[in-house]
C-alpha cells in the first residue's frame, strides 16, 4: 500500500469531551493512521473504544481536541470557510448504523436523496433532479416507484440502501460507514456489504468501515485497525492481521471468533480477557490495555508503548514488539 496515494492522513488525533470540573472523557486519545485512495480501512473495537468518535471527528461532526486530519493533502480540522466546509461535505459522506434514525420520517425518499443534490446544485432542472434520484435508487437496488414513499414504509435493509443512495447523491470520494450493517438481520448484512463493494468498484470510492467485531470487517477491508480505549492497538493488511496478530488484544478478539469446522472449534484455544474496559475518564497509565493484558510487564504501567511499524505495513503499540522504541509518550 505504501506506494499508493494517501487520501486521508490522521496524526495524533484526539477528541476529549469535558465531563464536570477538570475531568474529560478521552474518547480518542492520539491515533495515527492513513487511508489510501480506493481502499477500505476497517476500524474495530469494543463499544466505547472510540472508533465511532474517530469517524465523527474526521468528518467534523465533532471538533478535534488536538491533532491533524489531512484530506487530499489539506488540513481539515479547525476553522474553515463556508466554501471549504461545503466542498468537504460533498467529498466526505457518512452512512449511519441506524438508517431509520438518520432519515427524516417526514420527508419522501426522493427529497431525502435529493437534499445533497439541491445543496450542491448538482441538477439543472427538476426533471434532471428526478432522473438523478431514480438512477440512484436503481444503483442501490431499489426502484423509481419508491421515490414518493416515506422511510417507515421500508425494511431495515431497504432503509440502509436509501442512506447509501443519499450519501452517493453528491458524488463523494470518501465514505465513513459507521456500523452500517450491525442493526440489520444477518441475512441482509451480506447484501449490503456486497452493494458497498460494487459501488466502491464502480465509483472508485474509499471507505472507513467501522464495526465492532473483526469477523464483520474481514471480508470487506483491505486493512484493519484495532482500537482499544481511545488508542490504536494494531493496524495491518487484513490477511496479515488475521494470520499474524501481534497485539495481545487483537489475539484475544480473534480467538473469540467461532471457526466453522466443528473439530477445530472444539479444540481451539480461546483467550478470555479478565475484567471490564476501564473508564476513558481515568484510563490506566502506560499501556491502556495493561489492566486486562495476560502478557503485561512492569514497563507497561510506566511507559505508553510507541505506535510503530513492526513489519512492513504492520503497525502495533505494544512493548512486546518494541525493542528499540520505548522512549515514547510518558503518561
Ligand atoms: Fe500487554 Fe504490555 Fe503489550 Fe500493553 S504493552 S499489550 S500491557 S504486553
Amino acid at each position: 500500500m505504501s506506494n499508493k496515494e494517501k487520501l486521508l492522513e490522521v496524526k495524533n488525533l484526539k477528541k476529549h469531551f469535558p465531563v464536570g470540573r477538570n475531568l474529560s472523557l478521552k474518547a480518542v486519545d492520539g491515533v495515527d493512521f492513513d487511508i489510501y485512495k480506493g481502499e477500505t480501512l476497517g476500524l474495530v473495537g469494543e463499544s466505547g473504544c472510540g472508533k465511532s468518535t474517530t469517524g465523527r471527528t474526521i468528518i467534523r461532526l465533532y471538533n478535534a481536541t488536538d491533532g491533524s486530519v489531512k484530506f487530499a493533502n489539506k488540513e481539515i480540522t479547525g476553522k474553515k470557510s463556508k466554501k471549504e466546509l461545503k466542498e468537504l461535505n460533498r467529498r466526505m459522506q457518512m452512512i449511519f448504523q441506524d438508517p431509520y434514525a438518520s432519515l427524516n420520517p417526514r420527508m419522501t425518499v426522493k427529497d431525502i436523496i435529493a437534499e445533497g443534490i439541491d445543496i450542491h446544485d448538482l441538477a439543472k432542472s427538476s426533471k434532471e433532479r428526478n432522473e438523478r434520484v431514480y438512477e440512484l435508487l436503481e444503483t442501490v437496488g431499489l426502484n423509481r416507484e419508491h421515490a414518493n414513499r416515506y422511510p417507515h414504509e421500508f425494511s431495515g435493509g431497504q432503509r440502509q440502501r436509501i442512506g447509501i443512495a443519499r450519501a452517493l447523491a453528491v458524488e463523494p470520494d470518501f465514505i465513513i460507514a459507521d456500523e452500517p450493517i450491525s442493526a440489520l438481520d444477518v441475512s441482509i448484512q451480506a447484501q449490503v456489504v456486497n452493494l458497498l463493494q460494487e459501488l466502491q468498484q464502480e465509483h472508485g470510492l474509499t471507505y472507513l468501515f467501522i464495526a465492532h467485531d473483526l469477523s464483520m470487517v474481514k471480508h470487506i477491508s483491505d486493512r484493519v485497525g484495532v482500537m482499544y480505549l481511545g488508542n490504536m492497538a494494531e493496524l495491518a493488511p487484513s490477511d496479515e492481521l488475521y494470520d499474524n496478530p501481534l497485539h495481545p488484544y487483537t489475539q484475544a478478539l480473534l480467538s473469540a471468533i467461532p471457526v466453522p469446522d466443528p473439530e477445530i472449534e472444539r479444540t481451539r484455544e480461546r483467550i478470555i480477557l479478565e475484567g471490564d474496559v476501564p473508564s476513558p475518564i481515568d484510563p490506566p497509565s502506560g499501556c491502556r490495555f495493561r489492566t486486562r493484558c495476560p502478557m503485561a510487564m512492569e514497563i507497561c504501567a510506566k511507559v505508553r508503548p510507541k505506535w510503530h511499524e513492526a513489519r512492513e505495513g504492520h503497525w502495533v503499540a505494544c512493548h512486546l514488539h518494541n525493542e528499540e522504541a520505548n522512549e515514547t509518550k510518558e503518561d
